[in-house]
C-alpha cells in the first residue's frame, strides 16, 4: 500500500516550497490509490511558532489537499504529531542503547563548544569526536545515577549504504567519515529530527519518503538507523530545489510566499498549485488551467529532473485569470465563487449597499460571466474599479457639464430606449444600438455620449465598454441611474 506522508516542522509557516512538496505527495498518493497524511514534527520545542500547526492544515484544506491522516483528522496509526509520541522514541533509543548503536554522551556543552571553536580555528567542519563511545557501562551508571544531564547519541558506523533515490538515483554517502555520531535524544528528553522522522515513518508504515532534497545528504544517516533497528527502510524521492526564476533563494522576504498571503490576495489555491507543478518537471506535458485532476492523471514521477525548478511569480496572475475563467464557467464551482464574492460585497461595502438586488445569485453571477476573463481576482470585483456594480456612483454636475451640453437630453432618449427593451440586454446588441442612439442625440461625437453614459452608470472615466456595464445594471438600475442626469 502507498502510504505517503508531508512532514512539515511548525517552526513557521506553510509556504510556497513547502506546498510543493505537500502536493508531489498527495498526487503521488491520489495515483496511486494511496494515503495522504500530515505529521507534524514539533520536536525542536524552542523554535515553536505559534498558531503555525493550526494554520499548515488549514492552509492545506484551502488548497485543496486534504489529509487523509493527520493531528485534526487523526487516523489508525497516530498521534500525529510528535511532541504526543515522546515514549516510542524514547523505547526506540532505549532499544538502540541495549544493543550497544546508541550510547550515553554527558559532555558539557562548555565541551562541545570547545571542540567547535578548536575546529573551526583549525579550518576544519566542527563535530563531535565521539569521545562518550568509550565510557565503561560502570562510568556510565554512575552518571546516570547522579543525575548527570546527558543526550544520546547514534553510533554511526563505517561502511557506504548506497540507495536508489526515485529522482536523483544511486546516491552514497560516507557519513561516519564526515560527521560525528549524532545526538537522538537531547538533554530535554525529546528526540531530535533524525530519530523522530524514521521512528515515525517506520511506525506509520510509510511506504515513500518525498521530500526536499536538502534531506537527501541525511539519508544515509536513516538507512544506518534502519539497519541498526532491523527495520526495513521506505523507498526515497528528494524534489529538487524550487528556486525565484533568476536561480536566487525563493524569496521569504516580505511574507510574499507564505500561503496565507496569497490567499487573502484573494489567489486562487488551482493557480497555486498549477504554477508550482508547471515550473518544475514531472508532468507529460506542461500548460495554463490544469486542474487538481488533471495534475493527478497528468503526473509522471519519471519525468521529474534533478534541476532546480524555476518559479516565475510574475506569470501567478495569469494563472489565476486563467483558473478564475474556468471555474466561473463551472456552474459548481461558479456557485462557491458567488458566495465568495457576495461575502466579500458585504464585507466591503456593507451599509453603502442600497440596492439589495446586488447580493442576489442572478445579479452576481451576471456579473462574473461578463468579468471573467478580464479580472485575475474575485478582490479585484470589489475593488474602486468595479464599486459602481454593488453601489451607487457619486459624481457632480461640474462632472457632467464638462462633459456634455446635452445630458438632459440624452438622458431622456436614453430612458426611452431602455424603456421600449423588450428582450433581455445583451452586450452585442446593445453596441449596436449605442452608435445608432449616439446619433439621434445632438451631441457631436459619439465618444461624447459614451463618456456621459459611463460618468452616470459608473461615476468613472474608464473601465469596461458602457453596453456591458449596461447589462450588468440590469434596465431599472440604469433608469434610476440616469434620472440623476435629469434632476
Ligand atoms: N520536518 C522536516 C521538515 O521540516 C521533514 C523532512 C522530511 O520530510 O523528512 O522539512
Amino acid at each position: 500500500e502507498v502510504r505517503v506522508r508531508f512532514a512539515p516542522s511548525p517552526t513557521g509557516f506553510l509556504h510556497l516550497g513547502g506546498l510543493r512538496t505537500a502536493l508531489y505527495n498527495y498526487i503521488f498518493a491520489k495515483k496511486y490509490g494511496g494515503v495522504f497524511i500530515l505529521r507534524l514534527e514539533d520536536t525542536d520545542q524552542s523554535r515553536l511558532v505559534p498558531g503555525a500547526a493550526e494554520s499548515i492544515e488549514d492552509m492545506l484544506e484551502w488548497a485543496g489537499l486534504p489529509p487523509d491522516e493527520s493531528p485534526r483528522r487523526g487516523g489508525p496509526l497516530g498521534p500525529y504529531l510528535q511532541s504526543r509520541r515522546l515514549d516510542l522514541y524514547k523505547q526506540t533509543a532505549q532499544q538502540l542503547v541495549e544493543s550497544g548503536q546508541a550510547y550515553y554522551c554527558f559532555c558539557s556543552p562548555q565541551r562541545l563548544e570547545l571542540l567547535r571553536r578548536e575546529a573551526l580555528r583549525a579550518g576544519q567542519t566542527p563535530r563531535y569526536d565521539n569521545r562518550c563511545r568509550h565510557l565503561r557501562p560502570d562510568q556510565v551508571q554512575d552518571k546516570l545515577a547522579q543525575g548527570a544531564s546527558h543526550v544520546i547519541r547514534f553510533r554511526l558506523e563505517t561502511g557506504i549504504q548506497p540507495f536508489q533515490d526515485l529522482i536523483f538515483g544511486w546516491t552514497r554517502h560516507e557519513v561516519a567519515q564526515v560527521e560525528g555520531d549524532p545526538v537522538v535524544i537531547k538533554a530535554d528528553g525529546f528526540p531530535t529530527y533524525h530519530l523522530a522522522n524514521i521512528v515515525d515513518d517506520h511506525y506509520m508504515k510509510i511506504s515513500h519518503v518525498l521530500r526536499g532534497c536538502e534531506w537527501l545528504i541525511s539519508t544515509s544517516k536513516h538507512l544506518l538507523m534502519y539497519r541498526a533497528l532491523g527495520w526495513q527502510p521506505p523507498t526515497f524521492g528528494h524534489f529538487p530545489l524550487l528556486m525565484n526564476k533568476d536561480g536566487s533563494k525563493l524569496s521569504k522576504r516580505q511574507g510574499d510566499i507564505f500561503i496565507e498571503n496569497f490567499q487573502r490576495d484573494g489567489v486562487l489555491p488551482e493557480a497555486l498549485l498549477d504554477i508550482t507543478t508547471n515550473c518544475g518537471s514531472g508532468f507529460t506535458t506542461n500548460r495554463m488551467g490544469r486542474t487538481i485532476d488533471e495534475l493527478i492523471s497528468e503526473f509522471n514521477p519519471s519525468k521529474i529532473t534533478t534541476h532546480s525548478a524555476l518559479l516565475d511569480l510574475d506569470k501567478l496572475r495569469e494563472y489565476n485569470r486563467i483558473h478564475l475563467q474556468q471555474q466561473i464557467e463551472d456552474e459548481q464551482r461558479c456557485r462557491l465563487l458567488i458566495e465568495d464574492l457576495r461575502g466579500q460585497i458585504q464585507e466591503v461595502y456593507a451599509a453603502e449597499i442600497q440596492e439589495r438586488g446586488v447580493l442576489q445569485e442572478d445579479y452576481i453571477k451576471r456579473v462574473l460571466q461578463l468579468r471573467k476573463g478580464h479580472i485575475s481576482t474575485l478582490k479585484e470585483l470589489v475593488g474602486p474599479s468595479y464599486s459602481y456594480l454593488w453601489v451607487r456612483p457619486s459624481f457632480s454636475s461640474q462632472q457632467v457639464a464638462a462633459l456634455t451640453k446635452e445630458a438632459h437630453l440624452i438622458a431622456s432618449l436614453m430612458l426611452r430606449l431602455i424603456e421600449e427593451q423588450t428582450e433581455e440586454l445583451s452586450v452585442d446588441r446593445l453596441v449596436k444600438d449605442l452608435k445608432t442612439f449616439a446619433k439621434q442625440t445632438k451631441a457631436t461625437k459619439y465618444s461624447e455620449v459614451m463618456k456621459l453614459l459611463r460618468l452616470a452608470l459608473s461615476g468613472l472615466q474608464q473601465g469596461p465598454g458602457v453596453a456591458e456595464m449596461m447589462v450588468s445594471l440590469g434596465p431599472s438600475e440604469i433608469k434610476h441611474r440616469l434620472q440623476r442626469l435629469l434632476q
